[in-house]
């Protein structure tokens, strides 16, 4: 089964792309806009991703949620993408124990909505070296009480600046480095920045055997499906939609039927400004998909 969705929004009032109000006063909108948009798993932010904010999920929206889930979505899963501001890499401690104490509390929220997955950026190393700063995200991660269930997914980067996650060599050193259970979600549009050529069904194959060599396909488990508005080994993060970029149908066509991605949910991150909305791009998806 294919499994497409977006991330999608969890307010409890109109978003700019709905033209509906939302049935719920809570998280449990996310589910119904989900399958507004026909997407079958998704990713949510607990909170505004922009500042340090506890999510606060109470135990009769965490029902909400898991019931909605239950009886709308037939694909799954739901993954938590963390906030913006953790940067596990950093070498400022009062900024590791911030993002430490905020993954600590997307990986409880996680387990009370019975969703498996908290994704999270590496963060940048700001002047530490990448070594210090793959050492730095290790044992951050570390410091976490994962829950049961719950697994954090480390996301592949743009790798502008100091951020490191560009190379699937840095997601696989932290695997490595870490004691803990985690897993990789690779975002196309990031791996294309990054240097990873995506737009040919060539360079498509290429980079799923890099990163087998490299990490392991064992621990791929999810899918950001962006095409990119920059060109490949730009290192500039910018969403377009799927096949409108310079990733293009070809590159997506190949990536939503290889043999080891076609089974992995594909979650979109597409632009929703401008009128065409994650509906369009699940549709694409469809589209592009063999069968
Ligand atoms: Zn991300
Ligand atoms: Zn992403």
């Amino acid at each position: 089964m294919l499994r497409v969705g977006a991330h999608v929004s969890i307010s409890g009032s109109k978003a700019s792309h709905d033209d509906e109000t939302p049935p719920y006063g809570n998280i449990a909108n996310a589910v119904w806009r989900e399958e507004r948009v026909g997407g079958n798993c998704g990713q949510i932010f607990t909170h505004s991703p922009q500042v340090w904010q506890d999510p606060n999920v109470d135990d009769e929206e965490a029902e909400q949620f898991r019931e909605a889930t239950a009886e709308t979505l037939d694909g799954g899963p739901w993954v938590i993408h963390s906030s913006y501001l953790v940067n596990l890499c950093t070498p400022k401690d009062d900024l590791r124990e911030k993002s430490i104490d905020a993954m600590q509390k997307e990986v409880d929220a996680a387990a009370k909505l019975d969703i498996p997955y908290v994704n999270v950026h590496l963060g940048a190393h700001t002047g530490a070296g990448v070594e210090r700063g793959l050492d730095n995200a290790a044992s951050a991660l570390d410091e976490l009480d994962i829950p049961e269930g719950v697994t954090v997914l480390v996301e592949s980067d743009a790798g502008s600046g100091t951020k490191l996650g560009g190379d699937f060599e840095h997601l696989a050193e932290v695997l490595a480095r870490s004691e803990q259970d985690l897993d990789v979600c690779v975002d196309t549009a990031h791996a294309f920045a990054a240097g990873y050529d995506l737009s040919t069904p060539e360079g498509v194959d290429d980079a799923v055997a890099e990163f087998d060599d490299v990490v392991g396909l064992e621990h791929l488990q999810c899918i950001h499906l962006n095409d990119s508005k920059h060109e490949c080994d730009t290192n500039k993060d910018e969403h377009a939609h799927i096949g409108e970029g310079y990733i293009g149908e070809a590159g997506m066509e190949r990536i939503v039927n290889h043999p080891d991605l076609a089974d992995l949910p594909f979650v979109l991150e597409t632009p929703h400004e401008d009128g065409k909305g994650f509906a369009w791009n699940v549709e694409k998806v469809h589209e592009l998909r063999d069968s």
